[in-house]
């Protein structure tokens, strides 16, 4: 009785174009092999095994002629059901073994059950069961490298086996091994015929050959003999040991499973090369962690200065002569007068306002001397401004009215001249260049930062600072706390109109704190902006260097990749395995930035430099989502190369 058709070549051919010419590596072959046959295909090197072979198990296609397995037409198929078929159908073994060096035998044996979806538990199972039958049950755990190369041959034939394919295809197996190792890999290709598989063995060794029931020559790329083996086993005998059938697992399973295998190979790529793979992260390191810390220290700079700001109040505006603080004709502008103020006093938007006065003098009591600046102002000045008191109390309407000689002094001038913190000011009186004068109130410290500094102030009635140190009636400048109930630019825009009706000309210009305080805040903002799209361009920079090593990464990992299609890993499970390793390189790197950035903040913040570090969580996520994007769009190019390797080349590279 005939047994069923299992492989069907009909007149296939082989061309490779190499350089200019072509190489005829197989010209019309016509075989056929039933279910269960053992053959060996036997040529000189270079006749044309190996790509036989590789057409055979689906890693390669022929270029004329059709191939069919149980009847159905090979050449329609796309790389993915070809990728299906190894699974499901074949089983290789290489000379070369083509193991991975960095799992161990068990692992080994199971990586063509983790593409077709067993369970973790029935493929480890089914691994170690195997492994012990073909007498490798002490050496489960150890890898490659630690194995003789018969030991890796039967690793390598368990791993054929753990899928349960219906054709094992051996490629020269006992070519690199010594006599007696090759004597054990062919028994047991024996028992696996004799168990109802089919297998076929190229070789070039008429030994090997004689094993087996049939032998088909090769030369030059045709078939010149097909023949039956008198001296081959003549009948298959029935093995008693089976392997336990196993179970599939669902879909989403075999999914996740997939994914961790893929990840597992990722985290072994990045451990083999640890500083590779450090190196290639510093320039996420140190892109994220620039990003993060720019915003921080823009938002902690920025936080000081509005806080500085805000204490001068948001809804003061003040007026002074001049087009500008830079104008030198100011001096000679002499239309800002009490009037203007009194006239002002009366607007509805108008909550408090004080004329001001400036000029500078020696501060003098007892044996101490300072220079200070003297600043006039009337009663409602410190309401405008403001200020709050240490001790003893503001400046009153009726020291203004009587060019009263009561002075409020500020912190500096206290420390100045009061060194002794036990020793209260109030009362005593201290001569301002010649003028004598009782220290009435103590301002409050002013905090480092902006606008402040060390000058000593004194605060005295404007009327005296007129009559007693200027001699003229011109203000220095007008200041005006603005009511609540009114917005800013509207008081703005009123009172300098009245202003300048009054003058007949715009002879002065505004300060609006809240216009400060805008401005401020975007130019702080701009400039975090700015300096973070920098820090950004060196993430970029990262990502190209992620790229190059991934590019690397997949040359090197070539003969890996062609292992894994042969047992019949898809294009999807090759890229998500190498896109997996470059976003874990970049998600690592990013959170080695973050925290570079974060240890660096509490050094900045222990180190007290008059403001805090303040981390935006959106900074903080948005450095981890971009490093990802970084691995995925950076790595996918190299990862999707990777995917598109053809098997029969890429295993040829190993
Ligand atoms: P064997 O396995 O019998 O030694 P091969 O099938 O490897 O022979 O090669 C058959 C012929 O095809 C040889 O002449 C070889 O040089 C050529 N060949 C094999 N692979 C390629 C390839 N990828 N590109 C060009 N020529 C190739
Ligand atoms: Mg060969």
């Amino acid at each position: 009785m005939m047994a069923e058709l299992l492989i069907d070549l009909q007149n296939v051919g082989r061309r490779y174009a190499s350089g200019d010419s072509t190489v005829h590596a197989l010209r019309g072959v016509d075989i056929q092999i039933a279910r269960g046959e053992m053959v060996a295909i036997i040529g000189q090197s270079g006749s044309g095994k190996s790509t036989l072979m590789n057409i055979l198990g689906c890693l390669d296609r022929p270029t004329s002629g059709s191939y069919r397995i149980a009847g159905r037409e090979m050449s329609s198929l796309d790389p993915d059901e070809l990728a299906a078929l190894r699974r499901e159908h074949f089983g290789f073994i290489f000379q070369r073994y083509h193991l991975l060096g960095e799992l161990t035998a068990a692992q080994n044996a199971e990586v063509p059950a983790v593409y077709s979806g067993l369970t973790q538990a029935a493929r480890r199972h089914k691994a170690e069961a195997l492994l012990r039958r073909l007498g490798m049950g002490s050496r489960i755990d150890h890898r490659p490298g630690q194995l003789s190369g018969g030991q890796q041959q039967r690793v390598s034939i368990a791993r054929a086996l753990v899928n349960d394919p219906d054709v094992i295809l051996a490629d020269e197996p006992t070519g690199a091994l010594d006599r007696a190792s090759g004597e054990e890999v062919l028994r047991i290709l024996d028992e696996i015929s004799a168990s109802g598989r089919t297998v076929i063995i190229v070789t070039h060794d008429a030994g090997v050959a004689q094993r087996a029931r049939r032998i088909i020559e090769i030369q030059d790329g045709r078939v010149i003999s097909d023949r039956l083996n008198s001296r081959g086993p003549t009948q298959a005998q029935t093995t008693a040991a089976e392997v336990p059938a196993a179970s599939a697992s669902s879909w989403w399973r075999s999914y996740l499973d997939r994914f961790r295998e893929a990840a597992r190979m990722a985290l072994l790529a990045m451990n083999a090369h640890r500083m590779r793979a450090f190196l290639t992260m510093l320039g996420i390191i140190i892109g994220v962690a620039s990003v993060v810390l720019v915003l921080a220290l823009g938002k902690g700079s920025q936080a000081r200065v509005l806080k500085d700001i805000n204490r001068l109040g948001t809804n003061t505006l003040e007026f002074f002569p001049g087009k500008d603080f830079g104008d030198t004709r100011a001096n000679k502008i002499r239309t800002l007068v009490l009037a203007d103020a009194k006239v002002m006093a009366e607007q509805p938007y108008v909550d408090a306002i004080s004329p001001t006065v400036s000029t500078t003098s020696t501060l003098r009591f007892g044996a101490i001397e300072v220079s200070a600046q003297v600043s006039g102002v009337g009663e409602q000045y410190f309401r405008v401004k403001n200020t709050e008191l240490a001790e003893g109390s503001y400046l009153d309407a009726d020291t203004v009215r009587s060019y009263a000689q009561d002075a409020v002094i500020d912190d500096n001038a206290r420390k100045a001249l009061f060194p002794d913190p036990d020793v209260s000011p109030l009362g005593s009186v201290v001569l301002i260049g010649k003028v004598p004068c009782r220290v009435v109130g103590v301002t409050k410290q002013q905090q480092a930062g902006f606008g402040s500094s060390s000058t000593p102030i004194v605060y005295l009635p404007y009327t005296t600072v007129q009559a007693r140190f200027i001699g003229n009636q011109v203000l220095r400048s007008i200041s005006v706390r603005v009511d609540e109930a009114t917005p800013m630019a509207a008081a703005e825009r009123a009172a300098t109109a009245l202003l300048t009706a009054r003058h007949n000309a715009k002879d002065f210009f505004v300060l609006n704190t809240d216009d400060i305080r805008k401005t401020v805040e975007s130019t702080t903002q701009v400039l975090t902006l700015l300096v973070a799209a920098i820090a950004v361009i060196s993430l970029l920079v990262g990502g190209i260097g992620v790229m190059n090593i991934m590019l690397v990464s997949v040359s090197e990992r070539v003969g890996e990749i062609g292992v894994r299609m042969a047992v019949g890993a898809r294009r999807s499970d090759i890229l998500m395995q190498f896109l997996i390793e470059a976003v874990l390189v970049c998600l690592l790197g990013g959170a080695l930035g973050l925290g570079l950035a974060v240890g660096f903040g509490s050094i900045f913040n222990a180190l007290d430099v008059g403001f805090q570090l303040i981390y935006s969580p959106l900074a903080m996520v948005g450095s981890a989502v971009i490093s990802m994007a970084i691995g995925i769009g950076f790595g996918y190019m190299p990862a999707r190369s990777a995917s598109r390797l053809d098997p029969a080349t890429a295993l040829a590279r190993e």
